[in-house]
């Protein structure tokens, strides 16, 4: 009796070493690789930790007092993610997260070393972790979160994934083994996140948009989900309010999009400023614009209800955030106003065509990269409608390692454009000399780009580091 008392207490002793000496690592590994200036050191911490203790996350995660909520889905992760923090910090708690877009598992678990203690424990209320969809089977299985957001899945960086279908197999796998007491919450206006959470055991929490006065007014080109999972006929849309996502149904009534429990109504944008719904008989607005940043809004608030926060709460809380890192960035350069949005898809780019149309962005850059974070294969560029920013746009400088590609892509969508400039600081200085002071200049980039272009705010002393606020 006493010996196996003894070995049980030494596994655990053996185990609160280990993972306190994967937390000592990881955090010697953060501070060194920013001492080398080696940007915020967001991941390589993580992967130095697991190596010690691949249960590191695991054994941090559990330490979370109320639990973790996951963010997951192709577009507005970061918001989201950002979003929900802020409700559970407001109040008030102690909140985890993985703030600075690195949504791998490493990334996860770098954000929970350094805010581990010295002891290895991890003293705090909630952890919110943005994850990338392929990572989610893992993330539900190490972090065992009460919530798990599925935002929405379009065609994204295709030479890291393969297809859509196997994704969706595997995020639907992740929500299965979801425990008793975590919950789905869903974007019902999404058909493969729809498909996904009609074919689970336990019933998700659906949210979705309601109000076709601001949808689209025909599918774009980067739809890319329009058959039906049961049959394969081509899904009918009655609304679509961004990319693929709206109210669809097949014309064989064998699928469609379920009954958001969550409904946005009343939906009012204004330009890229603020977006304002109604969802549970609440007003909701949020200091950010463009119908992805409703549903972002919407999600939010649903992920909330999940976890009993109170409408009015959330409301008065949501009114007072900012824009999460690198995603939509205003700032004054120059005597210029400089809106910066990332793109990361065709879903993601229309978008932010289409909210340069909306606010009449006539000077804009368009920083394209082909790094492997941005997806090697650039030849998507062909589904985006670059066309839309002929009507407005007075030029527009190419930019970025496949700038060349850019160009031609304009030159084919009609769009008045300014020699390919590879070299992204030359090309934002010839973006401020075209634009005249006092006016507003746009700014669309792949995410490698986004990074290049902050490195360069920085370096010119326009930014403060991220990892410095
Ligand atoms: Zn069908």
């Amino acid at each position: 009796m006493l010996d196996r008392g003894r070995a049980v207490g030494g596994r655990l002793g053996a185990g609160l070493m280990r993972r306190t000496i994967a937390v000592l690592a990881g955090k010697a590994t953060r501070t060194l690789s920013r001492a080398s200036g080696r940007g915020g050191g967001t991941t390589f911490p993580g992967d130095v930790a697991r190596a010690i203790d691949p249960d590191v996350l695991r054994r941090l995660a559990g330490d979370l007092r109320q639990g973790a909520v996951l963010v997951t889905g192709t577009n507005g992760k970061t918001t989201t993610a950002r979003l929900i923090a802020s409700l559970l910090e407001g109040l008030p708690s102690r909140v985890v997260a993985n703030r600075t877009g690195s949504n791998l598992i490493y990334g996860a678990t770098a954000a929970a070393v350094a805010d581990a203690d010295l002891d290895g424990r991890l003293r705090a209320d909630w952890g919110v972790f943005e994850i990338d969809e392929a990572t989610l089977p893992t993330a539900v299985d190490e972090i065992r979160p009460r919530v798990v957001l599925v935002g929405n899945l379009f065609r994204d960086q295709l030479d890291r994934y393969g297809e859509l279908e196997s994704l969706a197999r595997r995020i639907h796998a992740a929500l299965d083994r979801l425990s008793q007491s975590g919950t789905a919450v869903l974007n019902a206006d999404d058909p493969r996140v729809g498909e996904i959470g009609l074919a689970l055991a336990s019933p998700p929490l659906w949210y979705g948009l309601d109000d076709p006065r601001v949808a689209l007014p025909e599918l774009p080109h980067a739809a890319d989900a329009r058959t039906c999972p049961r049959c394969g006929a081509s899904l009918e849309f009655t609304t679509v309010y961004l990319g693929h996502d709206g109210v669809y149904a097949c014309p064989n009534r064998d699928f469609g999009r379920p009954t958001p429990d969550i409904a946005g109504t009343e939906i009012e944008l204004e330009g890229l400023e603020w977006v304002r719904l109604t969802a549970a008989g609440v007003r909701l607005e949020l200091p950010l614009g463009g119908v992805y940043n409703a549903y972002n809004l919407l999600a939010a608030f649903a992920v909330g209800s999940v976890l009993g926060l109170r409408p009015d709460y959330v409301a008065e809380r949501l009114r007072t955030v900012s824009a999460a890192f690198g995603r939509q960035e205003r700032f004054e350069l120059q005597g210029r106003r400089l809106t910066i949005m990332l793109a990361k898809n065709p879903t993601g780019f229309n978008e932010n065509l289409r909210e340069a149309e909306r606010v009449n962005g006539r000077h804009l850059l368009i920083a394209l990269n082909d790094r492997v974070a941005d997806g090697r294969d650039v030849s998507w560029i062909w589904d985006v409608d670059f066309e839309l920013l002929a009507r407005r746009a007075e030029v527009v400088v190419p930019a970025g390692v496949r700038a060349h590609d850019m160009a031609l892509r304009l030159k084919y969508a009609e769009v008045p454009a300014t020699a390919p400039q590879p070299d992204l600081e030359r090309a934002l200085e010839r973006l401020l000399e075209l634009t005249p002071p006092g006016t507003d200049a746009y700014v669309l980039c792949t995410y490698t780009a986004m990074l290049d272009l902050r490195a360069l705010l920085v370096r010119r002393g326009w930014l403060r580091p991220y990892w410095a606020t």
